[in-house]
């Protein structure tokens, strides 16, 4: 049977990073298959849960992400959602179980709600949500756990033209038994489930029909979802039973948490793929972060950074645990700084442009580019994120405040050793026939000698001069980047500067 997995999120707002990783494990199960289909089905069935612009979020943060869809709602289908979703370069997917929207496909649900009460398997009812809010109050003042049967309706044999819901007759007595691949054979009493509304009053399905149905039309062979759904569970295989069909294989997720044992929430951070792109990580890093809560390839395999095609050959659902996984920032920003060290310098370079303009350093010319691209080797192992590298080479591409003369003054050094180190510094370098980090190193090491200083004396003085700041790359790579011109020109003013003093 060829592995088919969808990821079915409801357009309430951006998916919670939880959801995204759920979404991650369906997905890297089809890919981990020969010939696996991964498709995105939109399920706006709750209309007043609705958030217009979700759907645009969704497919926006799986480009990002990488994510690619086998099929999924097209231009036209995302046109025809509520508030129109449509956009330029969203990609034009859709496919052989078209429409992948819910709210497109209500004649099928009906259909489907008919065969069932045609066969005695579902009926329709009208108590009022007054009716049900008092059997629920007398429950619970019988402590009494609350569960709407067929034998508690108020009124029968309701004609179809009168409003109605549909409700599910769920078998009163006996066990429904679940084989899930992540929380293994869980048991349930179908005395304690309830005839759960199938068709809601307003001829929208709601979830246990509605994705029952479309997960068998659409040959879902895999339900990878979060764990919230497991009590439901039960439910779903007696629908699917009730229609004759095979029923897929269920993975419930288990929770992420986070450190502090609670769940994932702003409190703590991030939570949105957005988020998490304008915080500076990679899509690289959050989809290997992502995989690996809760999933580990097992056997001794220690590894923890994977390619993308990697987690297509390791990933199987049989390896993810069933207790909830913790969340760790810690950890996901030292996977961002190892797979920022993977890029090719190019790469990362042009990755980096939209956060070195929010900080300031415009990189709007080709020449400034390349020179930005030389710049990687300095900057590509001194950052974990993508927000950090425009305080590392600003000083390449905008002018300096001449720093202060307590910054001009080396540890432990009088102000006039200072300024003579300075003077020093800028008739070698000046008198330099190549620019070069070697040659700048031999030069100034040289010098530190000549001048009985010790290297972190005089190379400090020479640091600040020429950027301002205290934490820059190392200091002769930063010296050639800067160019001859740029680095005279700052030592002058810093002895300028230390001079009028
Ligand atoms: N629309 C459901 C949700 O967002 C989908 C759950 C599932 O994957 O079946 O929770």
């Amino acid at each position: 049977m060829t592995t088919r997995t969808r990821f079915a999120p409801s357009p309430t707002g951006e998916p919670h990073i939880g959801n995204v990783r759920t979404m991650l494990f369906s997905w890297l199960t089809a890919r981990h298959a020969a010939d696996g289909k991964f498709f995105l089905r939109i399920e706006d069935t709750d209309q007043e849960r609705y958030t217009p612009g979700s759907a645009r979020v969704i497919v926006e943060s799986l480009r990002w992400l990488g994510v690619e869809l086998d099929e999924g709602p097209d231009h036209a289908q995302l046109a025809a959602m509520k508030t129109n979703e449509d956009w330029e370069g969203a990609a034009d997917v859709s496919g052989p179980y078209a429409p992948y929207v819910q709210s497109q496909r209500l004649d099928l649900y009906r259909q489907h709600t008919d065969l069932l009460i045609a066969n005695g398997l579902a009926y329709r009812a009208n108590e009022t949500a007054e009716e049900l809010e008092r059997m629920r109050t007398a429950a619970q003042a019988d402590k009494r756990a609350f569960t709407f049967r067929r034998h508690m309706r108020l009124r029968e044999d309701i004609r179809p033209d009168e409003p109605h819901v549909v409700r599910f007759a769920m078998p009163l007595t006996g066990t429904t038994t679940l084989d899930d691949m992540i929380q293994g054979k869980v048991t349930f009493d179908n005395g304690n489930l309830d005839d759960v509304v199938l068709l809601k009053s307003d001829g929208f399905p709601t979830y246990h029909l509605a994705a029952m149905v479309d997960d068998h039309l659409m040959k879902v062979s895999h339900v990878v979802r979060a764990v919230e759904w497991l009590p439901s569970a039960p439910k779903h295989l007696r629908i699917i039973e009730a229609f004759g069909w095979q029923p897929p294989r269920f993975a419930h997720v288990p929770l992420v948490l986070s450190e502090d044992g609670k769940k994932l929430s702003k409190r703590h951070g991030a939570t949105s793929v957005t988020e998490f792109r304008e915080q500076g990580y990679l899509p690289e890093a959050l989809v290997n972060f992502l995989a690996m809560l809760g999933w580990a390839p097992g056997q001794g395999d220690e590894q923890n950074v994977f390619t993308r095609e990697e987690l297509f050959e390791k990933f199987t659902l049989e390896k993810v645990g069933a207790s909830p996984a913790i969340f760790s920032y810690a950890k996901l920003d030292w996977l961002n700084g190892v797979h920022i060290r993977r890029l090719a310098p190019d790469d990362l370079a042009r990755r980096l442009v939209p956060f070195l303009a929010r900080g300031g350093v415009q990189i709007d010319t080709p020449d400034k580019l390349e020179r930005l691209i030389r710049l990687m080797p300095l900057v590509q192992v001194r950052i974990d994120r993508l927000t950090k590298a425009a305080e590392l080479v600003d000083i390449f591409f905008n002018d300096i405040a001449t720093p202060s003369s307590e910054m001009l003054i080396g540890p432990k050094m009088e102000q006039h050793l200072s300024l003579a180190a300075l003077r020093a510094t800028r008739s070698a370098l000046a008198a330099l026939s190549a620019w070069s980090e070697p040659v700048i190193e031999s030069t100034l090491r040289d010098l530190g000698v000549a001048l009985n200083l010790k290297p972190t004396q005089l190379f400090t003085v020479i640091r600040n001069a020429v950027s301002g700041k205290q934490v820059t790359p190392p200091l002769f790579g930063m010296l050639d980047a800067l160019g001859r011109d740029i680095t005279l020109e700052r030592l002058d003013r810093a002895i300028v500067r230390l001079g009028a003093n």
